[in-house]
């Protein structure tokens, strides 16, 4: 007989809340858990969800992955497209122009990377567009895509990254067949309390406004911004990083699907904030994030209504919002994800990424009955880190700039920062040089370098690209853009793509 686990396995997650963070929640956890936990979701149709949040980055790909999802049933089921980078207008100066394409920049030579001999160039006044080192951003250009392709290791087609932009209710709609078919129950009402026992101050039960009761032995908060378990319920407080973040609203509207359709987020800045345009097979998505100190309601509407480059269905809609995180994501039996456990501005597309590590960081630490401390201060440590990680990368978009036009942007550029993101951004234009902080920082190098020098920072080639002889260094960056142009010219149009794979 073998004796009983100290710390047994619960039974029953309840999840609240059935937006994009709870359907996933719900999918990854019915397909993993493998049958044998019951898997309970809770949402109100009268509440609705945020329906915004249509832009990923590449690791969703992991996610649809461990969900068993087919990648070209889930493009025709959302209306997705596929993201090469994000391209930024206006944000270093008024007119410019440069692409976080997601993808590697040209190749190392010796350990010294490709950026190092272009900022040489540069310097020289013989660099070509810095676009044309990286095969993401080239062929996010020129409009094209197609998947990475392995057998070719030596190409930079091995190594092109991507993501997608999706339809917010067609995906939580497409994963919510899924766990429903993985067993998972559905139960509408609107929660109307939710009560704690009292020897321990653990969630016991939620009440919904028919009076019917739901229990549970672990809840995951997917109630959006109120945040209902974690705050109203457990009390948990919320840190504000608005001294950094200005941006605490947004206005959205959706316009006519465009043509073609570009392989690319655009986020074009304005006066008090920015823009986004998001390319969907069947629409395209805009909304203007912004700064209600510094512009009003009014005007941003004007602003974003007045960038469309199709016209708007519907009647643009307003959203607040409070840059921050929740100062714990774990309490008790309460953990929350996506917008109940925090908010940073969807600049580089973040927010569902954090709902994705959140739910395989639960996981990984996955509660018995004894819900142990140390597990809980575990994933609340790694959560901060995270997202004190996201922000400083998001912050650096608004600090390094050499815009000083309107009352906003100059804010902006002459803030204080975050230690951390002062230190890094002295190496960064002393010798272009860039080290990750932890193992666990989304953003690599690639990222950094891209935005930093699109955002004009001013950085100084590092000194040792001038062993390499001249010549030498010539003929790599040469080399470095003809094949890169060769693969990318290529490729198929993004339409031709998503038309010969993903239409029914
Ligand atoms: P919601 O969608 O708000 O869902 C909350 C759920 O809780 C709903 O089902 C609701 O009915 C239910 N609920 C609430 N109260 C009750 C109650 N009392 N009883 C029963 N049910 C209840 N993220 C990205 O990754 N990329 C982007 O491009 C992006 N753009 C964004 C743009 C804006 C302007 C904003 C504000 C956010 C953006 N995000 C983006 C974030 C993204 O929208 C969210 O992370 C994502 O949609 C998850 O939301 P959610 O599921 O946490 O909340």
């Amino acid at each position: 007989m073998t004796a009983a686990h100290p710390n047994p396995p619960l039974k029953t997650v309840t999840i609240v809340g059935g937006g994009t963070a709870g359907w996933m929640t719900a999918a990854l956890l019915s397909r993993l858990l493998l049958g044998a936990y019951t898997i309970r979701l809770i949402e109100s149709a009268e509440i609705g969800t945020i329906g915004v949040g249509e832009a990923t980055i590449p690791a969703i790909r992991t996610f649809n992955g461990f969900a068993g999802i087919d990648e070209f049933e889930f493009v025709r089921a959302t209306q997705a497209t596929f993201k090469l980078g994000i391209e930024f207008r206006n944000w270093g100066g008024v007119g410019d122009s440069y692409i976080h394409g997601f993808g590697k920049i040209g190749q190392d030579l010796y350990w010294l990377h490709c950026h190092q001999f272009w900022l040489k160039a540069r310097a020289a006044g013989d660099a070509r567009p810095f676009d044309h080192y990286s095969l993401n951003t080239l062929a996010a250009r020129m409009n094209r895509f197609a998947l990475p392709d392995p057998a070719h290791p030596h190409s930079p087609i091995a190594d092109l990254d991507y993501a997608y932009h999706f339809d917010a209710a067609l995906y939580a709609a497409f994963l919510r067949r899924r766990a429903e078919a993985a067993g998972v129950e559905r139960i509408e009402g609107r929660i109307v309390a939710a009560n704690r026992r009292g020897q321990d101050g653990f969630l016991d039960h939620v009440v919904l406004a028919d009076g019917r009761t739901v229990d549970g032995d672990l809840f995951v908060d997917c109630s959006g911004m109120r945040g209902l378990l974690i705050g109203d319920a457990m009390g948990v407080g919320y840190e504000d990083w608005d001294r950094w973040l200005l941006c605490d609203r947004a206005i959205a509207v959706p316009s006519a699907r465009q043509g073609p359709l570009t392989p690319y987020t655009r986020s074009i800045a304005h006066d008090a904030g920015w823009q986004w345009r998001i390319p969907l097979q069947h629409r395209t998505g805009n909304g203007h994030v912004y700064a209600s100190r510094f512009v009003s309601d009014e005007a941003a509407a004007r602003t974003l209504l007045a960038h469309l480059d199709t016209p708007a269905i519907g009647d643009p809609r307003p959203m607040r919002f409070r840059p921050g995180k929740r100062l714990r994501a774990w309490e008790k039996n309460v953990v929350a994800l996506g917008l109940a456990g925090g908010f940073l501005e969807p600049l580089e597309s973040t927010s569902i990424h954090l709902i994705q590590t959140g739910i395989l960081r639960l996981l990984a630490l996955f509660p018995g009955r004894g819900f142990h401390p140390a597990d809980i201060a575990e994933y609340n440590r790694q959560t901060d880190f995270e997202y004190r990680d996201v922000r400083d990368f998001i912050i650096a978009h608004y600090k390094v700039t050499e815009r000083e036009d309107t009352p906003f942007w100059r804010y902006v550029k002459h803030m204080e920062v975050p230690d951390s993101l002062t230190e890094r951004l002295a190496l960064f234009a002393a010798s272009a040089r860039f080290f990750l902080h932890g193992s666990a920082e989304l953003f690599r190098e690639e990222s950094w370098v891209q935005v930093l020098l699109g955002q004009r920072l001013h950085a100084t080639y590092d000194p040792m690209v001038d062993m390499v002889p001249a010549e030498q260094a010539t003929a790599f960056l040469h080399d470095v853009e003809e094949v890169i142009g060769e693969v990318a010219a290529g490729m198929p149009t993004h339409e031709a793509f998503i038309a010969r794979h993903c239409q029914a």
